[in-house]
């Protein structure tokens, strides 16, 4: 049951399941049953999960062509008391989907909007990327032509994960215009299908994103979020200089030798790059110092 009872004049902010039925909330449920009218961005998309749940509302269609004129007449329903509840086809409503004009209008008219919070593609994709970040951007969609799109890309270059949605048929674009824009070593999570039986969330070099994308025929079917791991900071790259140093240098010389030449190289601490390469040829023993000749 909701926390509170449906209050007249009142516009619900409703999340649906982006794939799992399961996922819409109780409360959400509560509320779809409960108010005079569902707004929806296609009534033939929700009809069907409003059947799976027992709900007979009336519904009427605010998508983004009738935005500006469903709005208006919406927000008449709501002074005359109605409560109502927006949706859309899947996920929040009014990211990236309509429904901001309409609750735009409605604080207008000094109406009352309460949102429902529960599944969103970004957020879900997020979650399950393990960045480390305090903040993150979300991008919604790439423009679809190159031209603009690898200018998006070079203006989202940011020190914080980014998070896009995209089409299936321009994944393998937006993957290699990523990789060749911002290099293959940046970190990309691939999450495709989620919530869903052929749900998969990978996260991976951006140098490797097309591969895995080109190893099946179904990874460029279905829906996608991307989050884009954040810009190197210069010490993370620093460090990534020092490894790469120390990775070569190990192929011909003794871990001491190598931490030495590595710090004059670098101007890193000789002791830190000395613990480093000690870890590395221990963890490669294929690539342990040849004896000296
Ligand atoms: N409002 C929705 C939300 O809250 O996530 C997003 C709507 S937007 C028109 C649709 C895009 O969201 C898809 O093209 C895809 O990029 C992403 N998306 C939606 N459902 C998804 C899913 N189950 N798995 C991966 N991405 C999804």
């Amino acid at each position: 049951m909701p926390q509170d009872p449906l209050s007249a004049g009142t516009l619900y902010v409703v999340a649906t399941p982006i794939g799992n039925l399961s996922d819409l909330s109780v409360r959400a449920t509560e509320v779809l049953r409960e108010v005079d009218v569902i707004a929806c961005e296609d009534t033939r998309t929700t009809r069907p999960l409003l059947a799976v749940h027992g709900i007979t509302g009336k519904t009427i269609a605010l998508h983004e062509h009738n935005e500006r004129d469903a709005s208006s007449k919406l927000v008449e329903a709501l002074k005359a008391g109605k409560s109502v509840a927006l949706v859309s086809d899947a996920g929040t409503p009014a990211i990236s989907d309509p429904g901001a004009l309409v609750v735009a209008a409605a604080h207008q008219a000094g109406l009352r909007v309460v949102p429902i919070p529960g599944a969103n593609a970004a957020i879900a994709a997020y979650c399950a990327s393990g960045f480390l970040a305090e903040r993150f951007v979300f991008a919604g969609f790439l423009p679809a032509s190159q031209g603009a799109r690898r200018k998006a890309i070079s203006a989202l270059d940011a020190e914080c994960p980014v998070i896009l949605y995209e089409a299936p048929h321009r994944i393998l674009a937006c993957v290699e215009d990523l990789a060749a824009l911002l290099g293959s070593d940046r970190e990309l999570v691939i999450a495709r299908e989620l919530t869903k039986k052929f749900e998969e969330v990978v996260r991976l070099p951006l140098g490797a994103a097309k591969s895995w994308i080109e190893a099946g025929t179904h990874r460029q079917q279905g829906e996608f979020v991307l989050v884009l791991g954040p810009k190197p900071t210069d010490t993370q790259a620093d460090e990534g200089d020092a490894e790469r140093v120390l990775r070569i240098l190990l192929e011909d010389h003794s871990v001491s030798d190598a931490a030495r030449i590595a710090a004059r190289l670098t101007g890193g601490s000789k002791n830190g790059l000395y613990e480093r390469a000690l870890a590395i040829s221990a963890d490669l023993p294929a690539i342990k110092p040849r004896k000296p000749r």
